[in-house]
């Protein structure tokens, strides 16, 4: 065989993308106007014009081979100033330059820290339900992923199950938040109290736990729910931010990580953080995203989150009348869904009237699918009346006026 043992454990593709294929097979042969396809997080607002102005003018107007060229491994230092200036002023942070790394999105983020820090066999705790590629990313390290679930309902952290759970080999904890795949936004409380617990954990076993912040949803919040800024809780922290949701670029590949200027053995980590970077083979994020990033990094998006709000409110308000139990996000673009049966049987039904949905299975999520609303207002509203189809077969009692 040619293909690794290891690679052979991952098998075929991923459960969103295969839905995602399924969705398109669906609307070849049903029309695409009669298939609902809520699978995948993919924006469906577009990138803010000015954006794509800036493609244009950088393309036509900076000289090429500069453009196109190599730089320094972590990015240009411009790009990175420019970074580190938005977050301080944003933030109250004081970072430097020196702190955020260009990377080729949050995928690529993850990848580089994970590589950075991991010991074989090391331990990664994650709340349960989580991206499912934590997993193999965590792997790739030969790390150990140790999953903790969320509270029952809240899906807010598990702070004393995470607590007993940690131990000598604890080497870091991801925290997404707004999460994928509840929406739920962790709250400040929460976070200062796990900050309490890794302090007193690093202390009396003499390690040094990393707080990885996996962001690629940070701006999309809804009603005001503040999502705390985690460099300023917890001075152990890297935080793994993309512009693939924000800026609506997931194609593009760019994100960057910052790195908390108080952490521990800084110097050393910074310098192998690059090199991560470069021996990972990604060696550079995209030369041009960087300067458009350079130019469109205090967009305001504001316009991009109320479309998302939107959808947010209809499609809550139409599974609620239908007679089903979703979970209200607070933040991202993912609607957490209880499911009535058992949730692969339930991804059949919706299957069956068109609906295209993520078991909750797929996130180590049982009970719930996920159902992503970036997708357009029409569609959503075209989708009633097959969840209420669903819903009778199911025999939920709607609470249509
Ligand atoms: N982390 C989470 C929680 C995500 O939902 C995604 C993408 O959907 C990623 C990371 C990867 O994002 P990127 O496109 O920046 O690699």
């Amino acid at each position: 065989m040619i293909v690794s043992e290891k690679m052979l454990k991952f098998g075929g593709n991923s459960a969103i993308r295969a839905m995602f294929e399924e969705g398109k097979r669906m609307a070849k042969e049903f029309g695409p106007e009669n298939v609902y396809d809520f699978s995948l997080g993919n924006p469906s607002v577009e990138a803010p014009s000015k954006v794509n102005e800036t493609i244009i003018d950088l393309v036509k107007n900076e000289d090429s081979l500069k453009l196109h060229g190599y730089m320094p491994n972590p990015g240009y230092p411009e790009v990175r100033k420019k970074v580190a200036d938005s977050l301080n002023s944003k933030y109250n942070t004081s970072f430097s330059a020196e702190d955020i790394i260009m990377v080729v999105g949050a995928a690529s983020g993850l990848n580089v820290v994970l590589k950075t820090i991991l010991n074989p066999c090391d331990e990664v705790i994650v709340s349960a339900p989580y991206f499912m590629e934590y997993r193999s990313y965590v792997s790739n390290y030969d790390g150990k992923l140790i999953s903790i679930p969320g509270l029952k309902g809240s899906f807010q952290l598990d702070l004393e199950a995470i607590e007993k759970s940690i131990n000598k080999k604890t080497k870091a904890i991801i925290l997404n938040s707004p999460n994928n795949p509840t929406g739920v936004i962790y709250t400040r409380e929460s976070l200062e109290k796990l900050a309490e617990i890794l302090r007193r954990k690093n202390a009396e076993l003499g390690i040094d736990i990393v707080l990885v912040s996996d962001e690629p949803y940070r701006e999309l919040s809804y009603d005001g729910y503040e999502v705390p800024f985690l460099t300023n809780i917890y001075e152990n922290t890297i935080i793994c931010y993309s512009f693939s949701k924000s800026l609506s670029l997931p194609g593009e590949r760019i994100g960057y990580l910052a790195v908390s200027d108080k952490i521990a053995d800084r110097e050393k980590l910074l310098e192998c953080l690059v090199v991560s970077h470069r021996i990972l083979g990604s060696v550079n994020a995209p030369s041009l995203m960087q300067k458009v990033i350079e130019r469109c990094i205090d967009i305001d998006i504001t316009p991009n989150v109320e479309i998302y709000d939107a959808n947010r409110k209809l499609l809550y308000n139409i599974l609620i009348k239908a007679g089903f139990e979703p979970v209200y996000p607070a933040g991202a673009f993912y609607m957490w869904l209880k499911s009535p049966i058992a949730d692969k049987d339930f991804v059949d039904l919706c299957k069956k009237y068109r609906i295209l949905v993520v078991p909750g299975s797929s996130f180590e999520g049982e009970g719930y699918v996920r159902v992503a609303y970036c997708v357009s207002k029409e569609m959503i509203e075209r989708s009633e009346n097959s969840w209420f189809k669903v819903a009778e077969e199911l025999g939920l009692k709607s609470k249509a006026e």
